[in-house]
């Protein structure tokens, strides 16, 4: 089924005739985390591109059919001189919810140009009138132009389960939070996902439960903040109970309290399907109190992995940044997380180039690397966008060229110590669910471990642990165990044992 065809469903209101008469957009704001970042540098080329569809994608739109449209809506735009101008709020005010425009809104300056210039263009939604589509389908089939860009205060996508296009998918993504309310200084996120909302557990926990029957073996919980969760849509459980952060964080906010937070989905959905993988991203490293940590050791399906984005090395900057910590405070809770959940995986982001970074700062994020030795990485020059924080009060004083340079370093230190961290694999088992053919070897099979690794094996025949005597060849969907032979900074390699499930493999890894 199309996905927009699900959505309509949702609503009860399927009427997919018009949409074959009708051009129309989605503005997919919402872009799931697909798992494609890469740890690689981009080119100066590709990196200047990405520049673009990076502006694009922060001013509420993506879409290959708008190559010029992309161009002219990336001219830079003229900086305010005044240092004070005040921040604009995360979240849609009175006058954004009653129609009133602000002065230079995002969305609404889009809708402008798209629709005047677009002229194929009929239906333009953003990510949150998925429920109005069929009032604006109704509207372009008299022959008018329709559009709704509005962000909403309170839209989770709870009704809007999720579409399985491939029958050997192995696993699915479960939105279970939107929206951020902790103002980074660099980050668009609170201003184009508005802040934060979860979703009702129960509607959750339905969506899992569904996935299982369909006997998918990997859900990985969806969310801008996701452990900063807190469903608050029972009055029963809007209580007085105070949050607990990881240890020597703080939030840019006021203390939120009550609700059923993400300790408990954790709990819930892991005992769901005992044979079900659970993942989450993207965390922040606030929001690990040692609840969630102890439930990560204890349950066998919840993968013993954690992104935690540092951001930078440097407590200076991160300071700047916002981040609510320092880095005495992460590297602690690193220490922390390591005692609690032996043999965890660990991944971060980074920025290189910061508002103000000095060498120094830069060093200290490469010894930051060196010292934790991260398993996986994301790192990034960074790139001011306008609306944040940081674009109304700090300077984007880092050259191109430097911040080129301080990302290939950190690149290079990031790739030698993930060697050195996923070399310790060598020797061990690791049970890996199987997701296909390998694309560099017909004669290969690949999947991924607790850890999130890529691990390639030989595609031969090889026992069920099961059926004792069976000799089988591993499909999409199986787990096997891989003793593991070679390690890089990305890949695993080894030979397989035999198929397996979760709850058996538990003896062997
Ligand atoms: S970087 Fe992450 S935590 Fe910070 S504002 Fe953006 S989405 Fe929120």
């Amino acid at each position: 089924m199309h996905p927009l065809q699900c959505v309509l469903q949702a609503q009860r209101c399927l009427r997919w005739g018009p949409l074959t008469s009708v051009s129309w957009l989605l503005l997919r704001t919402c872009r799931a985390h697909s798992g494609v970042r890469s740890s690689a540098g981009p080119s100066p080329e590709r990196r200047q591109e990405d520049g673009v569809w990076k502006d694009f994608s922060s001013r509420l739109a993506t879409g290959p059919t708008f190559q010029h449209f992309i161009r002219s809506a990336s001219v830079p735009q003229e900086k305010p001189s005044t240092p004070d101008v005040e921040d604009p709020p995360p979240y849609l005010t009175v006058d954004d919810l009653l129609g009133r425009q602000r002065k230079g809104c995002m969305a609404e300056r889009l809708k402008e140009e798209i629709l005047n210039r677009e002229k194929t263009v009929d239906i333009l939604a953003g990510p949150d009138a998925y429920r109005d589509l069929p009032r604006l389908l109704a509207v372009a089939e008299s022959g008018q132009k329709a559009a709704n860009v509005l962000l909403s205060m309170d839209e989770t996508y709870a009704d809007v389960l999720p579409v399985q296009m491939s029958p050997s998918a192995t696993s699915a993504f479960v939105s279970i939070m939107r929206g951020c309310d902790n103002m980074c200084s660099y980050c668009i996120v609170p201003f184009t996902r508005g802040r934060e909302r979860s979703r009702p557990v129960a509607s959750i926990l339905e969506e899992v439960r569904k996935l299982s029957e369909q006997g998918l073996k990997e859900v990985t919980l969806l969310g801008q903040n996701v452990n900063s969760f807190r469903d608050n849509s029972e009055v029963q459980f809007n209580n007085a109970v105070s949050t607990n952060l990881s240890r020597g964080f703080s939030t840019n906010y006021k203390a939120k309290q009550g609700g059923l937070r993400f300790a408990y989905l954790l709990d819930q959905v892991s005992r769901i399907d005992p044979e079900m993988r659970i993942r989450f991203t993207s965390p922040h490293p606030k929001d690990f109190p040692d609840e969630v940590l102890q439930l990560i050791h204890e349950r066998d399906n919840i993968c013993k992995q954690i992104h935690l984005p540092a951001q930078s090395g440097s407590s200076r900057v991160l300071e700047a940044m916002r981040r609510g910590y320092s880095r005495e405070a992460y590297v602690e809770l690193i220490h922390h997380i390591r005692e609690s959940i032996p043999g965890v995986s660990l991944s971060s982001d980074f920025i290189a180039g910061f508002c103000g970074e000095t060498e120094e700062d830069h060093l200290q994020t490469v010894s930051l690397l060196q010292e934790v030795q991260y398993n996986m990485g994301f790192l990034f020059a960074y790139s001011m966008r306008q609306k944040t924080r940081a674009y109304h009060r700090l300077k984007d004083d880092i050259p191109e060229e430097v911040k080129l340079r301080r990302l290939e370093e950190l690149i290079t230190v990031f790739r030698e110590e993930a060697t050195k961290a996923n070399k310790t694999f060598v020797g061990c088992t690791q049970l890996v669910l199987v997701e296909g053919l390998s694309k560099r070897s017909a004669t290969d099979l690949y999947g991924r471990n607790d850890g999130n690794l890529k691990v390639i094996f030989p595609d031969v025949a090889m026992e069920d642990v099961t059926n004792p005597g069976l000799r089988v060849q591993a499909q999409p969907g199986d787990y096997v165990l891989v003793k593991i032979t070679s390690a890089s900074s990305q890949t695993l390699k080894g030979h397989v044992l035999c198929r397996t499930t979760l709850k058996d493999s538990v003896a062997y890894c």
